[in-house]
């Protein structure tokens, strides 16, 4: 990353800081959930958070409004390259292969986020919506790749900007379908070898999903909402009878859970065959008695059996991890998504997004690594959260960190 990071190319004619610098101080304030560049300021202030940063890492750490100059001049195409370099670094080093469905595959979600809303234009790319009441608001919205994995690992391996192009002369705004075609696209550019198993909401059985779907030789498992696809959908209540479920009984965590999963093969659709799945879930909460029932149906291109049905729709329910790991974490547990970083410049706010999802990554695995495991475990009410209070802490408080010695 660090040698990534230097190559980028550097707009600035004088500097006091290398471009690694910048790039690492603009990485730093994700990696340590600062949630904005005040935040960040306010550490920077403190003399011995950047002597100790400095022992640590071997660079220097600029002001929060020196790297800001130099990520609204940089493409964002750099740092989409670093996110792809490290993931392949991780898919080379084998570190995912055994999250992939069917020993095959591996399991990427899609879904659009919005990442900031403004009541007046901010730049000439806002997405526009007008209310009941005739107010405008502008806002911009990013459509997501997250490789999932059962573990909760949600790792971003693409991201497209859902934009308007230049100017106001256009019939249509741009709009998640549109983008979808985009972000796939860069995948298979970056990635193409790579066995995908394209997991995505109610938006998204349509016909040109399946053709590229068919295309890149991915497999899919996407979800079915009641009133989608109506010829597949009546084509297969037609069979529902016949359809032989195979069910699963757990007993967890003051729940007793029944699962039926059933399938349908060869199911017709717009002159191709598809196939139909089903996983009925009915939770009984052993203290109260409550009782709550789900039902999932889903569409995909994977031939189901009696063997493989389980892992298939098990791993379509995979999905929402792409919101809960990876939205829902990047807005609400100091990364600060939806914040301002950059108010003005469109450039930025990409760059300060594709710099969150690499930071994420880090974290990611930072907080499975064995020594944040075996800290959690040995103080059994520690969280995340604790402990990266107290890193702030012995960074600001601790002076002359010994690099030599491990920190106790
Ligand atoms: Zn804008």
């Amino acid at each position: 990353m660090f040698e990534s990071f230097s190559e980028i190319f550097d707009p600035r004619t004088r500097c006091s800081y290398s471009i690694d610098e910048i790039f690492f101080g603009a990485l730093t304030m994700d990696l340590l959930k600062c949630g904005s560049r005040n935040q960040y300021n306010n550490l920077w202030r403190e003399e011995p958070f950047r002597q100790n940063f400095e022992c640590q890492f071997k660079l220097s750490l600029p002001h929060a409004d020196t790297i800001d100059e130099v990520i609204r001049q940089t493409p964002p195409e750099y740092l989409e390259e670093i996110r792809t370099r490290l993931v392949k670094h991780l898919i080379e080093n084998k570190s995912l292969r055994r999250f992939r469905i069917f020993g095959s595959h591996y399991l990427v979600a899609v879904d659009a986020t919005g990442i900031a809303s403004f009541n007046e234009r901010h730049c000439p790319h806002c997405l526009m919506k007008t209310s009941k009441n005739g107010v405008v608001s502008y806002f911009h919205y990013v459509l997501e790749a997250k490789l999932v994995t059962t573990s909760g690992l949600a790792i971003s391996i693409g991201s497209e900007f859902i934009e308007n192009p230049d100017g106001e002369d256009y019939d249509k705004q741009d709009c998640e379908q549109k983008a979808f075609k985009r972000l796939v696209r860069k995948i298979k550019k970056a990635f193409p070898r790579l066995p995908i198993c394209l997991l995505a909401n109610g938006l998204y059985p349509t016909d040109p999903v399946f053709d590229i779907c068919l295309e890149y030789g991915w497999n899919f498992i996407i979800t079915l909402k009641d009133n989608a696809l109506k010829t597949f959908q009546k084509e297969a209540s037609l069979f529902k009878h016949t359809a032989k479920p195979r069910t699963v009984d757990l007993a967890c965590k003051g729940w007793e859970i029944y699962r039926e999963y059933k399938y349908l093969n060869d199911i017709q659709y717009h002159k191709r065959k598809f196939e139909w799945l089903s996983l009925c879930e009915i939770k009984f909460q052993t203290e109260t008695g409550e009782i709550t029932e789900n039902q999932f149906v889903y569409i995909t291109n994977i031939r189901q059996n009696i063997e493989n049905v389980i892992e298939t729709a098990d791993s379509g329910r995979l999905r929402w991890k792409i919101e809960n790991e990876g939205f829902n974490v990047q807005k609400n547990n100091g990364y600060g998504m939806e914040h301002k970083y950059s108010r003005l410049n469109y450039i930025a706010m990409q760059n300060y997004y594709l710099i969150l999802q690499i930071a994420h990554l880090v974290n990611q695995l930072g907080e499975i690594s064995k020594t944040l495991t075996i800290i959690l475990q040995e103080h059994s009410k520690a969280t995340i959260k604790d402990l990266w209070m107290k890193l702030f802490g012995y960074l600001i408080f601790v002076e002359h960190i010994d690099t030599d010695r491990p920190p106790g």
